[in-house]
């Protein structure tokens, strides 16, 4: 083998002195050549260098991905991103991936935000198919985003909806609603199942309570009056959810408010909850005491544009609530907030996307932002104070 090599080598040598000999002899006998050939090669090099770029780009595009992941939980039971939603406007929207089931509770903010949801889902989501679909109340800033633009198709057109849970009472009948409803019945009049809260609690239409997403996944469909009581606040008509995985729960209860919240505790038995969704964008008017001192959460993250005056013009009340903060504070500093305005009414991100991941033990959070905790932000600091227990 030595000795071949050797010999190989010397093959070589003689080959490239052969070719030194050879260039210098058609350097002499023909100049132009050798320009040519210089050129080629310097063609082949910048094309090299333009490749090499091209591909560096192009992994720089696929890490994009990996923005999202939470290094310290390596197998997810499941990721739950609580987005922001590309403008100023407080809305809400939740995208869930357990295994390959994939969910979407709400799409706010506007018809437009369809848009940023799509986007971010098909980051995740491969096949076009989202398996449950949670529309929780028939307010714009939560249902807006599955009807869409012309420009911009809606989550129903977009994608394959399999399973649409919504809520069974409304009182609103503004344009967004309608024409919810008529691209929600499109989806039905193509091959969604379609299923009420109250359907899914009296088991009734083909509901369930329970819904198992994967061997360690489960989705609850939760109880509270206002399914099929009339309140004056459409954000009661909330559709509750709880997902338990192994001994870990996590909370969403769309914009419900205190009646409704006092109704939910006394229909379920709740358990202590790792996460819960901050309900109706952290206003005053829900994070009661009645559901916190059962739930006590762990981590709180908030959807909403922090000291938007989009729904008033009292700072004290402006999402997130100094009230809201004051009880949630009790229990957590882990609360998390997507977006915050400033006074000329522009947005940017605070925590921005928010990664709540957990592998059914250990849980981690980290926002594409910044994974500083409310109470630690430039925004707290001006706008409000931390409850002294
Ligand atoms: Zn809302």
């Amino acid at each position: 083998m030595a000795q071949k090599k050797s010999s190989s080598n010397k093959a070589a040598k003689t080959v490239t002195k052969m070719t030194k000999k050879a260039a210098k002899k058609a350097a002499k006998k023909n100049p132009a050549l050798v320009i040519v050939i210089l050129i080629i090669v310097l063609a082949l090099i910048v094309g090299a260098g333009f490749l090499i770029y091209h591909f560096a780009s192009k992994n720089k595009n696929n890490s994009k991905n990996h923005d999202h992941q939470v290094t310290e939980i390596k197998n997810p039971d499941i990721s739950i991103y609580f987005l922001e939603l590309g403008n100023e406007y407080t809305g809400d929207s939740t995208y869930i991936k357990a295994g390959d089931v994939d969910i979407l509770i709400d799409a706010g903010s506007r018809n437009a935000s369809a848009g940023t949801i799509s986007s971010f889902v098909d980051e995740y989501c491969t096949d076009g198919k989202l398996e449950y679909v949670i529309a929780t109340h028939a307010h714009q800033d939560h249902i807006a985003g599955f009807v869409g633009t012309n420009a911009v198709k809606g989550i129903f057109e977009k994608y394959e909806c399999e399973n649409i849970i919504d809520f069974n009472l409304h009182n609103t009948t503004s344009k967004v609603y309608n024409d919810y409803i008529t691209k929600r019945d499109a989806e039905i009049a193509s091959g969604a199942k379609h299923f009420t809260a109250l359907d899914c609690w009296n088991q009734t239409n083909g509901g369930k309570r329970k819904y198992q997403l994967t061997e360690r996944v489960e989705m609850e469909i939760l109880y509270q009056d206002f399914y099929e009581k009339e309140s004056d606040d459409e954000n009661n008509y909330s559709v509750c959810v709880m997902f338990n995985n192994m001994d870990n729960h996590y909370l969403f209860t769309g914009d419900l408010e205190k009646a409704g919240e006092k109704s939910l505790v006394a229909k379920n038995t709740l358990p202590q909850v790792q996460l819960f969704k901050g309900a109706h964008h952290g206003s005053y008017t829900a994070n009661t005491l009645d559901l916190l001192n059962v739930i006590k959460p762990e981590v709180v993250c908030i959807c909403c544009c922090a000291g938007s005056d989009e729904y008033t013009s009292n700072p004290a009340n402006m999402f997130p609530a100094q009230a809201a903060i004051d009880r949630l504070g009790l229990f957590t500093d882990k609360i998390y907030v997507t977006t915050v305005v400033d006074d000329k009414n522009k947005y940017k991100s605070l925590n921005g996307n928010i990664l709540f991941a957990s592998d059914g033990s250990k849980y981690a959070i980290k926002g594409s932002a910044s994974d500083t905790i409310l109470k630690d932000t430039e925004w707290f600091k001006a706008n409000r104070t931390w409850p002294t227990k």
